[in-house]
């Protein structure tokens, strides 16, 4: 079995077809997909949404991407959804919460403060809570590496990694796992495919972040959670592994992240 540990499958791209999607994954082997909340606005629609299918589990937080319209009273709403969340067995992590210093409006001064004040209150969150964390770190590793030293929550999951050696093991030393997905399938993308080869197999865990980051038979287009399994064969390619190792190993890595996921599993 694969988990796709992060895919916005209900982003818009995707139209009235994720609950298709998500069919087309498990008969591809995708036994469960995470899909994590962007903004207030989706918080029911990605927790009806993995109700609405067999392999679906869901995470709540506000992406940094969302700071720019969020409210200091989206954070008491997240709290207390998370509070009524913790009954339901789909529920998983606080996500997707993090840093991204690379789109340039988010990086002004004022800007950068805010994310950092919805970051650091949602580490709160996870940690009052017991939850893991799934992480956007663009541009913005080593700042988040000092909030989560701060202010640690159950461990999670960096997504879409694409730091430093250094860094990485910064993120593994701290309990985090580290997400790989479509990046990874560019032979330029050496630095990605050098940690995916080299750092310990324990510390990784697959993600399409589908519609986005598509692999390189994909790209331009639309990625879909069902491209897991040929994602997880790059990476066993690039270890020398059975794509068979790769796929247990990954599962129990990204179950060890997110521990909620054994009983969205049933
Ligand atoms: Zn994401």
């Amino acid at each position: 079995m694969w988990i796709d540990t992060h895919c916005h499958l209900d982003a818009h791209e995707f139209g009235n077809e994720s609950v298709a999607q998500a069919a087309q994954a498990r008969g591809q082997g995708v036994g469960m997909i995470v899909i994590p909340a962007v903004e207030t606005a989706n918080f029911s629609i990605v927790a009806e949404l993995a109700a609405s299918i067999d392999n679906g589990s869901y995470a709540l937080g506000i992406h940094p991407i969302y700071v720019p319209q969020a409210q200091e009273d989206d954070l008491r709403l997240l709290r207390e959804r998370v509070a009524a969340a913790m009954a339901d067995p789909r529920f998983v992590a606080l996500g997707e919460i993090g840093l991204d210093f690379f789109i340039p409006m988010l990086t002004e001064p004022a800007m950068r403060e805010k994310q950092i004040h919805f970051f650091r209150e949602q580490l709160k969150i996870a940690r009052e809570f017991g939850l893991p964390v799934l992480m956007h770190v663009r541009r913005s590793q080593d700042v988040i590496l000092k909030h989560v030293r701060q202010i640690a929550p159950a461990g999670g999951i960096a997504h879409a990694f694409n730091g430093s050696d250094q860094q990485a093991r910064a993120y593994i030393e701290l309990g985090f796992k580290l997400g790989f997905g479509g990046a990874m399938t560019f032979t330029r993308a050496l630095q990605i495919r050098r940690l995916a080869a080299e750092l310990p197999l324990a510390s990784i865990v697959l993600e399409t972040d589908a519609p986005d980051i598509s692999p390189a038979w994909v790209h331009p287009g639309r990625n879909s959670p069902d491209q897991i399994p040929r994602i997880g064969a790059v990476l066993a390619a690039l270890r020398g592994m059975p794509e068979e190792q790769v796929a247990a190993a990954t599962s129990a890595n990204a179950l060890a992240a997110l521990p909620r996921l054994a009983a969205a599993l049933g």
